[in-house]
This record gives structure tokens, C-alpha cells and sequence, in this order.
């Protein structure tokens, strides 16, 4: 059902932080490669079957010249990014946590019995939360407070872009 996450995987120059981390949220496994040589990032989106996302002009020609699947990411903010983004590959800009990836590090977030993190939130985040998530590799734990409306806000106005361009 959820296969659609997985038809596409990513990899992203080191001006992408921010898109790195929406598009993991949104369920995609995205290599963030910050600080790498332009010449094995591409060996390693050629490897790995990644598309590459770059503001990058030459980056992009020289990726498309090696074969590889690349797209210049265009916009100044996160919205139109990632409204680009949802045009391009025609992904939808909903957030299914049975899929999402931790944000840091692109592993697969995991629902987690709210007694098991006790000691690992604050207290008033404990009382006012009962769903949270874990991620298995790092430890990070999500739960959707405040800022999760800022993030469907962004993602509410990426739509709008969407279907309203300009
Ligand atoms: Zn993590």
C-alpha cells in the first residue's frame, strides 16, 4: 500500500539540509551527503540508484552527464521546494507516520508505548501526549506537539502551490 515510498530514493548536496529532513518525514530514504566531493557523490547516487537533488547547476549537468538521475531544485523557500518536488514526482504532501523516517538520520521511525519513554521527554510533554515515536537508530523520540502544525501548515501551503502555481 505504502510501496509508493519506496520507488524513490534520494541523495542530496549539502545546501539540502532542510529538505533532507521533509522529505524523510514524508517516508523517503534520502542520503544527506554534506562535505562530499561532487565526484563520489554522483559515483554514490550511481551505486545506489539515487536521484540526486541540487541547486547546484554544474553539480546537475554533471550528474546528467554521468547517466545519473538528476533534479535542480527550485525555490527559495521549503514550500515551493517542496512544492517542485510534489510536481516533479508527483508524490503527495501528507505526512503518514507509518512510514516516515527519522528526520537526523533517515531510519524508520517506530511507534513506542508511551510508559517506555518516561524519562525521556519532559514531564509536560508526557501529560499532554499520548502517541509518540522512537527512532531505533539514534534515540530520538517525535510525538506531533506544536511544531507539528507549523509542519502541516508548510505542507497545507505547498499544496495550495501546487494546484495555484504563481
Ligand atoms: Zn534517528
Amino acid at each position: 500500500m505504502n510501496n509508493w515510498v519506496d520507488m524513490l530514493k534520494f541523495i542530496t548536496d549539502g545546501m539540502l539540509g532542510k529538505l533532507t529532513r521533509w522529505l524523510r518525514l514524508l517516508g523517503y530514504d534520502v542520503e544527506y551527503a554534506n562535505d562530499m566531493e561532487d565526484k563520489k557523490l554522483i559515483a554514490m547516487a550511481k551505486r545506489e540508484k539515487r536521484i540526486l537533488l541540487t541547486r547546484d547547476l554544474e553539480l546537475y549537468q554533471q550528474a546528467n552527464a554521468r547517466g545519473v538521475d538528476a533534479f535542480l531544485v527550485e525555490g527559495t523557500t521549503e514550500t515551493e521546494r517542496l512544492a517542485n518536488m510534489a510536481k516533479k514526482y508527483d508524490f503527495p504532501l501528507e505526512i503518514d507516520v507509518t512510514v516516515s523516517r527519522c528526520p537526523k538520520c533517515n531510519t524508520k521511525i517506530k511507534p513506542v508505548k508511551k510508559d517506555q519513554i518516561a524519562s525521556k521527554v519532559e514531564k509536560a510533554t508526557f501529560t499532554f501526549y499520548n502517541e509518540f515515536w522512537e527512532c531505533p537508530k539514534c534515540g530520538q523520540i517525535y510525538w506531533q506537539g506544536a511544531h507539528w502544525k507549523r509542519i502541516t501548515e508548510t505542507l497545507n501551503e505547498a499544496r495550495k502551490k501546487l494546484e495555484n502555481p504563481g
